[in-house]
C-alpha cells in the first residue's frame, strides 16, 4: 500500500458514542483499544466526522498536506 502514513484527521478525547463511524463515507474510522483511528488510506479529508462528534474530539492534521 502506498497511502499516506498520517491521516487527514486524528481522533483524541473520544466519548465513544459511535457518530462518527456512522458518519464516516468511506468507513475510514475503525474502533481499537482504548479508541478510535482513523485509516490514512482510506480518509478522504471530508471532514464530516468533524461535524458530528458532540465533543470536538477530531482534529485536521495540516502538516501532512502537500507531501509527495
Ligand atoms: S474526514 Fe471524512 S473520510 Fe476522513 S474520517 Fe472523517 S468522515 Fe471519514
Ligand atoms: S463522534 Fe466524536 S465522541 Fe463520537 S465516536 Fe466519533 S470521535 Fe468519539
Amino acid at each position: 500500500m502506498d497511502g499516506p502514513a498520517t491521516a487527514p484527521v486524528s481522533i483524541d478525547a473520544c466519548q465513544g458514542c459511535g457518530a462518527c463511524l456512522l458518519t464516516c463515507p468511506t468507513h475510514a474510522i475503525r474502533p481499537v483499544p482504548g479508541g478510535l483511528t482513523v485509516r490514512a488510506d482510506r480518509c478522504t479529508g471530508c471532514l464530516e466526522c468533524l461535524e458530528v462528534c458532540p465533543v470536538d474530539a477530531i482534529r485536521t492534521v495540516t502538516d501532512r498536506r502537500g507531501a509527495p
